[in-house]
C-alpha cells in the first residue's frame, strides 16, 4: 500500500461552465463520485471558470441544478476558480522568485509557423533566454514554465504506466496567457494541490495534460494526486461529445436512465429495471457494485448500450 492510499480519500468533479452537462460530463461525474464514495472519501465540486471568454451565461446554475436532480451530493461549498486568483498569483510569484518562469511574446500563429503539422504545436523556446520578464513593455506576453528535458512517469489507474517528456513533447508550457487570463494548467494544479485532492478521476482527453500538472505541482513542492482517466464519450462521427460537437443537455426526466447509461459506458452491467428506479435506489446499487477495474480503456460505442 502506498503512502497516498493511507490518506483520507478526496476526489473532485471540476466542470467548466461552457454549457449544460451532457452524457460525456455525466460519465466523468459518475466515475469520480463512485470512486470517492467507494473509498468512504469526500467529493468536492469545483467550477473551472478560469476562462471567461469560453463561459456560457447560465451554465453554472444549470450544472448545479442538473447535479442535484441526478442525486450527486458534494462535500463542502462549491469552489470557483474565479475566486481563487490570489492563490494563482502567489504560485506565479514563487516560481518567478526561483527563476522558473519567463515571459514570452510569441503568438500562437508564430509558434504554429515554426512547427507546422504539430497539434498543438510544441513551443520551440524562442524567448527562453531573452529575459523579457523584467523588461517594461506593452506587448502582450504570456508566462511560461521552464521545463527539463527528462521523462516524467506516472501510473494511471486505468491507462497504466505513462511516460512523458514535457520539454520534448510540449515545450515550456504557459501558466499565464497573453490575453491576461490564468492558464488551465496553472489553476487546476494549484487547486488539486491546495484542496488536498488525493485522486483525480476524469476523461482521458485530459491525459496529455497530466504530466504538465504533476511537474508543476512538484516544482511548487507539493505531492501530485493519483490519476484515473476514463474513456470519453464520442458522438456518432467519433468526435468527443461536447457542446461544440452537438451534445444534448442531460434531461431532467428519468435521471436513473441516464445514470445507467453512464454506468454501462464505464463497463458495468446495471440490472434491467434499474433505469426505472429513483436516483436514491440507483446510487445504492451503484455504490455497492462499483469497480474501477471494470472500466475499459477504449470507449464503448454508445449506440450499442442498453437503453
Ligand atoms: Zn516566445
Amino acid at each position: 500500500m502506498t503512502e497516498q492510499h493511507r490518506l483520507p480519500y478526496i476526489g473532485r468533479f471540476a466542470p467548466s461552465p461552457t454549457g449544460p452537462l451532457h452524457l460525456g460530463s455525466l460519465v466523468a461525474a459518475l466515475g469520480s463520485y463512485l470512486q470517492a464514495r467507494s473509498h468512504q472519501g469526500r467529493w468536492r465540486l469545483r467550477i473551472e471558470d478560469v476562462d471567461p471568454p469560453r463561459e456560457a451565461p447560465g451554465a453554472v446554475r444549470s450544472i448545479l441544478k442538473t447535479l442535484e436532480a441526478y442525486g450527486f451530493e458534494w462535500d463542502g461549498p462549491v469552489t470557483y476558480q474565479s475566486q481563487r486568483h490570489a492563490l494563482y498569483e502567489d504560485a506565479l510569484s514563487r516560481l518567478r522568485d526561483r527563476n522558473c518562469l519567463y515571459a514570452c511574446h510569441c503568438s500562437r500563429k508564430i509558434i504554429a509557423e515554426t512547427h507546422p503539422g504539430d497539434e498543438p504545436p510544441r513551443y520551440p523556446g524562442t524567448c527562453r533566454n531573452k529575459d523579457l520578464l523584467h523588461e517594461q513593455s506593452t506587448t502582450p506576453r504570456s508566462l511560461r514554465l521552464r521545463t527539463e528535458d527528462t521523462a516524467l512517469s506516472f501510473n494511471d489507474l486505468i491507462e497504466g504506466l505513462i511516460s512523458h517528456n514535457i520539454y520534448q513533447e510540449n515545450g515550456d508550457f504557459i501558466l499565464f496567457r497573453r490575453d491576461g487570463f490564468y492558464a488551465y494548467a496553472l489553476a487546476v494544479s494549484i487547486d488539486d494541490m491546495q484542496q488536498g485532492i488525493t485522486e483525480v478521476v476524469r476523461g482521458n482527453d485530459l491525459l496529455d495534460t497530466t504530466a504538465c500538472q504533476i511537474y508543476l505541482i512538484q516544482q511548487l513542492g507539493g505531492t501530485a494526486p493519483g490519476y484515473a482517466h476514463l474513456p470519453v464519450v464520442n458522438n456518432t462521427e467519433g468526435k468527443k461529445l461536447s457542446k461544440q460537437s452537438g451534445a444534448q443537455p442531460l434531461p431532467f426526466t428519468r435521471p436513473a436512465k441516464q445514470l445507467c447509461h453512464a454506468l454501462s459506458f464505464l463497463g458495468h452491467s446495471p440490472p434491467p429495471g434499474l433505469a426505472e428506479v429513483t436516483v436514491a435506489e440507483f446510487w445504492q446499487w451503484a455504490r455497492q457494485n462499483w469497480q474501477l477495474k471494470q472500466v475499459p480503456t477504449k470507449p464503448i460505442n454508445i449506440s450499442a448500450l442498453p437503453v
